[in-house]
This record gives structure tokens, C-alpha cells and sequence, in this order.
């Protein structure tokens, strides 16, 4: 089930004339749907980035009047051991060690035909159908045959493809070639043979609304951040609600689960992470940057959140990951631990956990996204629309966010440390040049990365498709 939103509720984000432009949209993608239905087609419900942006772009294009559809494939455990691959070859590495070859085709292609044609009873020829990533490639054939037109969105993409990931295009391009348009995040993750007339770009955006973004007062910080256990002395604990997407009300009722002596003080100058425990988001290096070069010259404290890794059943090096992490932390000197805090944040509710972070985002001085790789980062654009100063490895799409050194500063090899922690300790060190950085993080994630200009993009796409 998908919620229903007003797109009323921008009016005070946007300027007048994005505004307008943006209820101009609307109007017209009514016009274009009426009597039509818009399927998505993705392959989970929640959890992930792009189940979070379904979820809230489908609730706005509801409350304009489109009737948005919401499907989930299903398979059995060998078909998503397959798509696994396929997302590994995707990012460059070989993963299971497995090849992509016959008898994974076989496997690939029988769920997704069987899905698609289970699918195919509902569709109408008049309605359009939205599929997202590789797991849906191969539904392609058999909606086409029906008629009805078909988008392909890929949500995953590398800086620079090698053999591994060609591989894995090699794979799915004879069903994508046969969509009506394919979409991706940035030009550089488009892929060779496609037709260019089909080929869309629309980068990822994110919900100003929702529990992770939604405006928090400091008040409601303290006290998510208190009743989560992560800063002691907080107040007014009656106060640590947010507001759900379907308009509901939530609390924050769980603690995470912190690896040292303290929780943070109210008074603490804040450095932040949001990553999961992932070698690509490089914690080790997170911490050990922080340790040599920011602990001696401020009195930072690093905070690095991630999800608590028993929840996340799909990622077994969730676990490896988190105890290298803790094993570097029980090796740093007493002074040293004192200012790190590695934080596991509890996922029972995964609109809690967004208000966790939403709540530790707005506590933070600075925000640093220390990726070795990143299709997005869509941390950073929660970290700007936020207004706080992101220091960042200028990698995959945070270049196309911050521009240096005006709405965040980039580094320029994610692996120097040194110059992590010398733009991380001279923004704790400098709250007017912090404060700058962040509002022009601000301004850049509302012009560019709001969902609100990803509805005008698919509005204009499928205004060609249905012309
Ligand atoms: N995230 C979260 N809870 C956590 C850790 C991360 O909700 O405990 C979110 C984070 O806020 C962001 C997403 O997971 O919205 C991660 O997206 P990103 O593009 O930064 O990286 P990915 O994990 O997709 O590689």
C-alpha cells in the first residue's frame, strides 16, 4: 500500500516559481494518467534506497490524482542469487566467484517470465510500467508483447565499467534495449549500445518529509538522541516523536546499541557518518583519519552510525565489517576512545531508524562521507538539505552534489587522511565558514535533488512516451 501526499506541503520549501512549475507538472501528469494506471515494479518492499523513494515518490503522484501502483516480484532463493551476482558484476566485483552464465540465464529468465506474465493479467495496454533495476530486466519481453510502454530505471552505477560489470550489461542488455526508455542517475552510468533517444537522465532525490528529512526541533534532537541512549543529560524526553509518512504520529522508543563508556554530552562539537558497515564506506578509515588528524587539533567527537547488522540478514559482511571496526577501537589509546562512538541503530522500525539518523544529522558539526565508491551518496544530499558541512571523497555522484569548496568540500583521493582531517577539524574549528558551506547545501539539494524535481522529469518522460 502506498500513502497519499499533497504536493501543498512544498509550497514553503520551493521558490514560487519551482513551485508553480511543479503544480503545472502535476496537472499534467493527471491529464496524462487519466484512465491509465503507473505500475512500479521493484524487487523489495523496504529496506534500501530505492524501496524509500518508490515509497514517496508513488505517495506524491497519488496525491495529485495518478493512479501510482506499487508490485513486488517474488523468487525463489537461486533467482536472487542471480540478481546478487548481477548487482556485484555491476559495482566490478566478481562476488560469489560465479559466473553469469547459461544456467543463471535459464534461472533469471524463467522468474522474471513468470512474474511478468502473473503481472500481465492486471496491466491494461493503456497503462504504463516502471521497472527498477536488474531484477526486473526480464519482464521486458513479455509487457512489451502485451503493448503497454515500459520504462526501465537503473539505480546502480559505476565511475568507470571494466570487464566485470560489462559482463553484466553483456547480460541484461537484450531485454533493456527493448524498453521504450532507460534511465540513470548520471550520464557517466549510462550504458554503451543504447539508444541515445531512449536514454533519460534523472538523478536520485530525496523526501523533505519524510522521518529521515522532516524538520526536527532542537528540542525533539535532544530528545530522540536521549531516548535512543546516544547523548546522556538530554531533556524533555516526552518529546521524541516524528511524523510517519502516511501523516501518523511515531516515537523513538528503542536505544541503539553504542561500543564505549559514554554517550555523548550535549555539549560535544559533533563529527558524523551514516553508512552501512560496508568496506566501500571505509569505517576503518573513517576512524583512524579522525583519531590522528582531527583528535589532536579540536575536541570533536566522531559518532559513525550504521544499521544494526543483525537486521540486515542479505549482507553477511555487514558483521565481519562492524568487528573490524571494534577491534580497531579497542586498540586506540584511553584519550583516543574517549571521542569515538561506533553506533549500531536498531531496524525493528525502519521509520524509527530514520528518525535516528534524521535526529543525529541535525546534532552533527560536520558530516563526512569517506567513500572509496558511491553510485549516490544520498547521505550527502540529507546531510546538505539539513544544512550541515559535508566533507566528502570526490567520487561517483557526491561530485555532482557539492561543489567545492562552496556547498561542501571534496577530497580529492578518499585514502589521504591527512587532508580528511584537516578540512574536518578546520570546519569544527570555524562555525561561521561551517554555517556558510551549509547553506549553500541547503540551496543546492532544493534546486537539484528534492523529489519534487524527479516528478517533474518522469512527468516530462512520460508526456514523450504517451504523445
Ligand atoms: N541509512 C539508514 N540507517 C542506517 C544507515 C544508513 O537509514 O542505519 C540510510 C541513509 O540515511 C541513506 C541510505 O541508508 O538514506 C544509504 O544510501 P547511500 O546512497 O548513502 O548509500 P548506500 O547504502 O545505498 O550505498
Amino acid at each position: 500500500p502506498v500513502a497519499s501526499i499533497p504536493l501543498q506541503r512544498f509550497e514553503p520549501v520551493l521558490d514560487a516559481q519551482t513551485y508553480r512549475s511543479v503544480l503545472d507538472h502535476a496537472r499534467w501528469a493527471r491529464e496524462l494518467f487519466a484512465g491509465r494506471a503507473l505500475w512500479n515494479v521493484n524487487s523489495t518492499a523496504r529496506g534500501g534506497g530505492v524501496a524509500e523513494m518508490v515509497q514517496s515518490l508513488l505517495a506524491y503522484a497519488r496525491g495529485q490524482g495518478v493512479d501510482a501502483r506499487w508490485e513486488v516480484i517474488s523468487g525463489r532463493p537461486e533467482f536472487f542469487t542471480v540478481t546478487k551476482r548481477l548487482h556485484n558484476f555491476l559495482h566490478g566485483a566478481a562476488g560469489d566467484g560465479l559466473a553469469l552464465d547459461d544456467a543463471a540465464r535459464e534461472v533469471y529468465e524463467a522468474t522474471t517470465r513468470a512474474n511478468a506474465e502473473e503481472f500481465a493479467g492486471r496491466v491494461s495496454p493503456d497503462d504504463v510500467v516502471l521497472l527498477h533495476d536488474p531484477q526486473t530486466a526480464g519482464m521486458i519481453p513479455v509487457l512489451k508483447a502485451l503493448g503497454v510502454p515500459v520504462v526501465w530505471r537503473c539505480h546502480v552505477g559505476i565511475d568507470r565499467p571494466g570487464p566485470v560489470a560489462t559482463q553484466a550489461w553483456n547480460f541484461l542488455r537484450g531485454y533493456v534495449r527493448q524498453a521504450d526508455a532507460y534511465v540513470f542517475s548520471r550520464p557517466q552510468y549510462v550504458w554503451a549500445d543504447l539508444d541515445p533517444a531512449r536514454t533519460v537522465l534523472i538523478p536520485p532525490s530525496i523526501d523533505a518529509f519524510s522521518a529521515k528529512n522532516q524538520t526536527l526541533t532542537d528540542d525533539t534532537v535532544e530528545a530522540v538522541l536521549a531516548v535512543g541512549g546516544l547523548q546522556q543529560d538530554g531533556r524533555h524526553l516526552a518529546e521524541a516523536g516524528f511524523t510517519r509518512i502516511d501523516g501518523s504520529p511515531g516515537r523513538v522508543e528503542r536505544r541503539a546499541e553504542i561500543d564505549e563508556g559514554r554517550p555523548l554530552t550535549r555539549t560535544d562539537p559533533v563529527v558524523l557518518q551514516v553508512s552501512r558497515w560496508d568496506r566501500l564506506k571505509d569505517p576503518l578509515g573513517v576512524i583512524s583519519g579522525f583519531v590522528q588528524h582531527v583528535v589532536p587539533h579540536t575536541d570533536a567527537h566522531l559518532v559513525y552510525a550504521g544499521p544494526s547488522v543483525e537486521a540486515v540478514a542479505d549482507d553477511p559482511e555487514g558483521q565481519q565489517v562492524l568487528d573490524e571496526a571494534r577491534d580497531l577501537f579497542a586498540r586506540l589509546p584511553a584519550a583516543a576512545q574517549e571521542r569515538v562512538h561506533l553506533v549500531s541503530l536498531p531496524m525493528a522500525d525502519l521509520e524509527e531508524n530514520a528518525a535516528m539518523v534524521n535526529a543525529l544529522q541535525r546534532r552533527a558539526d560536520v558530516i563526512v562521507q569517506k567513500s572509496i565508491a558511491e553510485g549516490f551518496g544520498l547521505t550527502v544530499a540529507e546531510a546538505m538539505w539539513k544544512s550541515r558541512p559535508v566533507v566528502a571523497s570526490r567520487i561517483g555522484g557526491i561530485q555532482d552534489q557539492i561543489e567545492h569548496p562552496h556547498s561542501g568540500l571534496l577530497v580529492d583521493d578518499p585514502a589521504d587522511l591527512a587532508a580528511y582531517g584537516s578540512a574536518v577539524s578546520g570546519l569544527v574549528g570555524d562555525g561561521a565558514r561551517a554555517a556558510g558551506i551549509g547553506r549553500a547545501g541547503r540551496l543546492r539539494v532544493t534546486a537539484n535533488y528534492l523529489g519534487t524535481r524527479s516528478l517533474v522529469q518522469y512527468t516530462e518522460l512520460f508526456g514523450q512516451l504517451l504523445k
